[in-house]
């Protein structure tokens, strides 16, 4: 077995992410296992743009609240120890609540070629992510 280094925390680029959020990675698969698994930090009101993975993604909340939502309007307020899964290439997004922060493990795999399975698009509009937000929250 191998005791592996504690990775250094990135910040998530403005092409990808709203607001501020950091990704530690915790490993990288390279062959025979694919897994990848980083912790991801959303402060609060940050978000990812919208994106797809080739093969899906397994999230799981660790600290927080916060929201996923998909094309179909679908948005779902998500909390610490709920786990969401994203089927392949379905377009989704998913970010801390406005006024909390949201840590989440994502797990996905690797392509074959060791190369990042994630596609990313656009932001997420203002506008969508507040709606997001009205819609789940609870009076
Ligand atoms: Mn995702």
């Amino acid at each position: 077995m191998e005791l592996l280094p504690v990775r250094p925390t990135r910040k998530g680029p403005a092409s990808a992410f709203t607001g501020d959020v950091y990704v530690t990675p915790i490993c990288v698969g390279t062959g025979p296992s694919r897994m990848s698994v980083s912790l991801v930090r959303f402060t609060p009101g940050a978000h990812t743009n919208w994106h797809h993975h080739a093969v899906g993604q397994t999230l799981h909340v660790t600290e927080g609240v916060g929201l996923v939502g998909t094309r179909d309007g679908t948005v779902l307020r998500i909390h610490a120890g709920e786990t969401i899964v994203c089927p392949p290439g379905e377009d989704h997004w998913h970010g801390a609540a406005p006024d909390t922060f949201m840590s989440h493990l994502a797990m996905l795999e690797t392509k074959p070629d060791g190369g990042d399975p994630t596609t990313w698009l656009e932001p997420v509009t203002d506008q969508h992510y507040e709606q997001a937000d009205n819609k789940t929250r609870r009076h």
